[in-house]
C-alpha cells in the first residue's frame, strides 16, 4: 500500500517504508516561542516571485502542488536564514476536515487550520532532485491560514480546483503571484528540518512566517472538496493531509524578532 494519511498507510506507518522518519531533524514541529532565541544576526527575508513564472497546478493525491517554471531566475528566496540563492519549485497546502486542525507546525501546541508550504532549492546544487540530497537543499517556507476574512490572493488558486478534483489530474496555471499569499510581516522562525511527506528527506530550513494569513470559511471548504481518490474510484474527500508534529531533539529554533 503507498503511504497516505488513513489509518493503515498514514503519518503512524510511514517509517516502515522511509525509516528516516524517525530521525534527528524531522518535520514539522511544535514552535515555543518563549524558547526560540532571537538571532540578531539573521538577515531579513528577500523573496521575489515573477507571476509569469507560474505553470500548472496538479492534484498528486495528497495534496495540490501548483508548479513553476525554475529554469530561469524569475522567482527566487534569498537572505533570512540561508546563504545564496533558492529558486521556487512549488507550493501546496495542508488542511483539516474541520477548523482547528489542518496545519502541520503548531505554535505552543496550537493547531492552525491549514499551512501553505512555498517550496524553494537551492541553486547551488543545479536541480531540485540534486538538491534534497544535501542538507542545505531546500528552503520552505511556511505560512499559517485561519478562517477568518477572504484572501484575495488565493482566490484563484480555490477557483481552479474543480478542475483538478480527483488524483492525476493537472491543468494550465498560469500568471500567478504567491506574494499574495504572505503576511505583511516577514518575522520568522527558523530551524533545520525535512520534507512533512515520504521520503521525509532531511534536507530543508525550514521558514515558518508568524503572522497568519486569513482565507474565508468559503475558500477553505473549497479545498476539502478535492479527492485523495482518483476519477471512478470511490470517494474520498482530501481533508487532514498533515503530519503531527515531530520530536525537537537537539535542534534549536531561532526567532527573527524580539
Ligand atoms: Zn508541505
Amino acid at each position: 500500500m503507498s503511504w497516505g494519511y488513513g489509518k493503515d498507510n498514514g503519518p503512524a506507518h510511514w517509517h516502515e517504508n522511509f525509516p528516516i522518519a524517525n530521525g534527528e531533524r524531522q518535520s514539522p514541529i511544535n514552535i515555543q516561542p518563549k524558547s526560540a532565541k532571537y538571532d540578531a544576526s539573521l538577515k531579513s527575508l528577500n523573496i521575489s516571485y515573477d507571476p509569469s513564472a507560474a505553470k500548472n497546478i496538479v492534484n498528486n493525491g495528497h495534496s495540490f502542488n501548483v508548479e513553476f517554471d525554475d529554469s530561469g531566475d524569475k522567482c527566487v528566496l534569498k537572505g533570512g536564514p540561508v546563504e545564496g540563492t533558492y529558486k521556487l519549485l512549488q507550493f501546496h497546502i495542508h488542511w483539516g476536515s474541520c477548523e482547528g486542525q489542518g496545519s502541520e507546525h503548531t505554535v505552543d501546541g496550537v493547531k492552525y487550520d491549514a499551512e501553505l508550504h512555498l517550496v524553494h532549492w537551492n541553486t547551488k546544487y543545479g536541480s531540485s532532485g540534486e538538491a534534497v540530497k544535501h542538507p542545505d537543499g531546500l528552503a520552505v517556507v511556511g505560512v499559517f491560514l485561519k478562517v477568518g476574512s477572504a484572501c484575495p490572493g488565493i482566490q484563484k488558486v480555490v477557483d481552479a480546483l474543480d478542475t483538478i478534483k480527483h488524483k492525476g489530474k493537472q491543468a494550465a496555471f498560469t500568471n500567478f503571484d504567491p506574494t499574495g499569499l504572505l503576511p505583511a510581516s516577514r518575522d520568522f522562525w527558523t530551524y533545520p528540518g525535512s520534507l512533512t511527506t515520504p521520503p521525509l528527506l532531511e534536507c530543508v530550513t525550514w521558514i515558518v512566517l508568524k503572522e497568519p494569513v486569513t482565507v474565508s470559511k468559503e475558500q477553505m471548504d473549497k479545498l476539502r472538496c478535492l479527492c485523495f481518490s482518483c476519477e471512478g474510484e470511490s470517494h474520498c474527500a482530501m481533508v487532514d493531509n498533515w503530519r503531527p508534529c515531530q520530536p525537537l531533539k537537539t535542534r534549536e529554533v531561532r526567532a527573527s524578532f524580539q
